[in-house]
């Protein structure tokens, strides 16, 4: 019997699970290792954090999945991984043999760049964490307004800024929001849309400004100015999980798990690697949750093949991805190769998409 790790339980490793329900594996031993029993997607977080959904409406019941997929589900992090030994080193000294590993652990904002921002600043990912950090921002006594800066302005930064502006509206609470970038993130139409859409929410934009240090209780240096904040949410970058170098897997100059056109690694084809934390070796595409949803489909067929070594599927990138950016309100921006639009219809379809997504996992 082959045994079969699954390691995190993010887009891709729900949706092989979710294909296995309806078509299992034989003669295989499966473990899903995940810190939580649910995921949080993504592309519905910005409405939770709106208030617009409720935690339910935006997580996938993983550990369930697993149990209808006849898999075991370890509830723990994993915490290194040595390919030439193919063994997983979890969280509190066990360790997880196999024959297939599939490493799906996402990302994290990257803090190696700025000092004290790992210290300092609460991390938009993990969203469990962030969750928390937001809910004791909200909790907090309403003497005074709240002021938070958001450091990173590319699609999440923005989207999390006004989602929060919204928020803190729509509780009648004041709030004071900066949003920092080093560089502009968006060109054209889509950067004109995203400022009037900040400028709407009442999010001041810094850009571009870059933050050169975080300081204890919310003082955030630039170059040119020293300001102080009730806290700092740090959304910028993606970073690999710091243990992927010393797996012995081949990495890009990141660290993140240089994959070929079939996800698997590299350096040792036993091992597959999809979503955020893998690098596509010959075909590298921004890391996002529509690239690890698309990883989804092809994994769970290749993971198949490979057990039944038949010849993998080569997976070719979509060249080009809509953006659907959520401008705090019931609104929301459109980009599909430059062209743009916005409004309260584009806000209604991103909701049915994903909804229509996520209902896919409900069992
Ligand atoms: C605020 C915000 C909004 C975003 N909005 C969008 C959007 O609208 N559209 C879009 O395409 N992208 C969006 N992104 C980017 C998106 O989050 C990522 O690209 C996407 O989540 C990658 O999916 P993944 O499955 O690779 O990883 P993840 O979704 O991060 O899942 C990884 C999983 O691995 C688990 N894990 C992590 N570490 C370990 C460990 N050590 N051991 C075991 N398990 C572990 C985690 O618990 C998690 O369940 C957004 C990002 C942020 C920060």
């Amino acid at each position: 019997m082959k045994r079969v790790v699954l390691l995190g339980g993010g887009h891709a490793h729900a949706y092989v699970l979710r294909m296995l329900i309806d078509t299992p594996l034989h003669d295989v031993r499966l473990t899903l290792v995940t810190p939580y029993d649910r995921h949080t997607y993504s592309g519905m977080l910005p409405g939770l954090v709106a208030g617009h959904y409720a935690v339910e409406d935006v997580q996938i019941d993983v550990a369930g999945l697993a149990a209808s997929a006849g898999a075991e589900c370890l509830r723990a992090e994993v915490v290194g991984l040595d390919a030439a030994q193919r063994r997983v080193q979890l969280a509190g000294g066990a360790a997880l043999e196999y024959d297939f590993a599939s490493l799906n652990l996402g990302s994290l904002p990257n803090t190696t760049a700025v000092p004290g921002s790992d210290v300092h600043a609460l991390a938009a990912k993990p969203f469990e964490r962030f969750l928390e950090g937001w809910n004791a921002l909200l909790a907090r006594p309403r003497a005074a307004p709240l002021t938070l800066a958001l450091v990173g302005a590319g699609a999440a930064g923005a989207e999390l800024a006004m989602a929060i502006a919204y928020r803190l509206e729509s509780l009648g609470r004041e709030g004071n929001l900066t949003l920092y970038s080093d560089r502009p993130m968006f060109t054209g139409a889509l950067a004109r849309r995203v400022r009037a859409a900040l400028v709407r929410n009442r999010v001041r934009l810094r850009e571009p400004e870059a933050v050169t240090r975080l300081e204890p209780d919310g003082l955030v240096v630039t170059r040119s100015s020293r300001e102080r904040y009730d806290a700092v949410v740090w959304t910028a970058g993606a970073a690999p999980l710091p243990w992927l170098r010393s797996s012995g897997l081949d990495t890009d100059a990141a660290g993140f798990v240089l994959v070929d056109n079939m996800l698997r690694s590299v350096s040792h084809p036993e091992v597959f690697a999809v979503g955020d934390c893998a690098t596509l070796r010959d075909a590298p595409h921004p890391k996002s949750g529509v690239y690890a949803v698309r990883h989804g489909d092809f994994l769970a067929r290749n993971l198949r093949y490979a057990l039944a070594r038949v010849p993998l599927h080569r997976y070719r990138p979509q060249r080009l991805a809509l953006a659907l950016i959520s401008c705090g309100a019931r609104w929301a921006i459109a980009d599909w190769a430059g062209l743009s639009a916005e409004g309260a219809w584009v806000w209604r379809w991103k909701d049915r998409l994903d909804r229509h997504w996520i209902r896919r996992f409900r069992i």
